[in-house]
């Protein structure tokens, strides 16, 4: 029997997990489901990624308001990608930030991966009836840093490569050294690589280490609350994005199609990641990726809803 494209036949709810950090800072997680991340200044609140509609946005809200009563004023989306940035209305914020390679992202490719993301995975779009019309757009963009002090509160975005996207971005609180990774880093789930850059990932990953964090949030998967815990999260992803990319890369050198190095880059890496959540989701959009990446396609080739689904049928059909 053919696989449920994408993640159509992932039905089930998952336990959300609200996770105090320190005095400022929560991860709002749910067993590899896409994360949001909570920042509590003096005088604000800034939210990293909305969750992917207004009405999940609500459960955000509800657990924010167990903890404090301060104004909702920034949200941050790391990336563009529709899962992360479509429940941004609800929280009624002053500012939406974002890098403008995002933003760039999101005039060249926003509604296309809008239409996208929610054909492949329905679930993670509840009540997508409550999405606004049009996409969400930045209020501030930057370009490589940008400091906001919550009052007393340092936080650093920072955009140290490329890696999940083009546009990725950070939230980094130096004093108390807990990274917010975005997609970037995530932990017992599979990294989506669909618009990556492969080559990049591994030296921005490096570059994340650098700073030592000594908690992090990454984009799917629990808290990060050790230093110990972090390295395994980031030693975990990099070595997802270098195995794919060897075995594609050798693959390509080998003059195989794409169907051949897709059966035998997932047979390889199954035994290694196979337990991860949405690994059978994420490995025909990455390989695909890894593959333009490793042939004639410097830059992410946009995925449509047809596309998502001619490639499916070629790889898995
Ligand atoms: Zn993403």
């Amino acid at each position: 029997m053919s696989k449920a494209f994408a993640s159509q036949a992932d039905l089930e709810e998952k336990q959300v997990s609200f996770t105090q950090l320190s005095d400022n800072a929560y991860a709002y997680t749910a067993e590899g489901d896409p994360n949001t991340g909570v920042i509590i200044g003096d005088d604000a609140v800034m939210v990293l990624d909305t969750q992917a509609t207004p009405v999940m946005a609500q459960d955000v809200i509800r657990r924010i308001r167990e903890v404090t009563d301060k104004p909702i004023k920034y949200v941050l989306m790391t990336h563009y990608h529709a899962v992360r940035v479509l429940g941004a209305s609800a929280y009624g914020a002053e500012h939406i930030i974002a890098s403008q390679d995002t933003r760039d992202l999101i005039v060249e490719r926003g509604e296309q991966d809008k239409a996208s993301e929610i054909g492949r995975f329905p679930r993670l779009f509840r009540n997508v009836e409550s999405v606004p019309a049009g996409l969400t757009w930045p209020t501030i963009t930057f370009s490589g840093r940008m400091t906001l002090w919550l009052g007393s509160l340092e936080v650093q975005l920072l955009q140290l490569g490329r890696g999940h996207t083009k546009g990725d971005t950070v939230a980094w609180l130096p004093q108390q050294k807990i990274l917010f990774s975005g997609d970037l880093v995530e932990f017992d789930a599979t990294p989506y690589a669909g618009d990556a850059y492969f080559k990049d990932w591994p030296q921005t990953l490096d570059n994340l280490a650098a700073l030592q964090p000594q908690k992090l949030v990454p984009g799917r998967g629990a808290a990060l609350t050790t230093p110990e815990a972090v390295q395994q999260g980031l030693a975990g992803t990099r070595h997802f994005i270098a195995d794919v990319w060897a075995n594609v890369q050798a693959g390509v050198a080998a003059g195989q199609d794409l169907n051949t190095v897709y059966k035998q880059t997932y047979a390889a890496l199954k035994p290694k990641y196979g337990h991860w959540v949405i690994f059978d989701h994420c490995m025909p959009f990455d390989v695909t990726r890894c593959y333009d990446e490793a042939t004639q396609y410097p830059d992410p080739r946009i995925w449509t809803a047809e596309r998502d689904t001619q490639m499916w049928k070629t790889l898995e059909g």
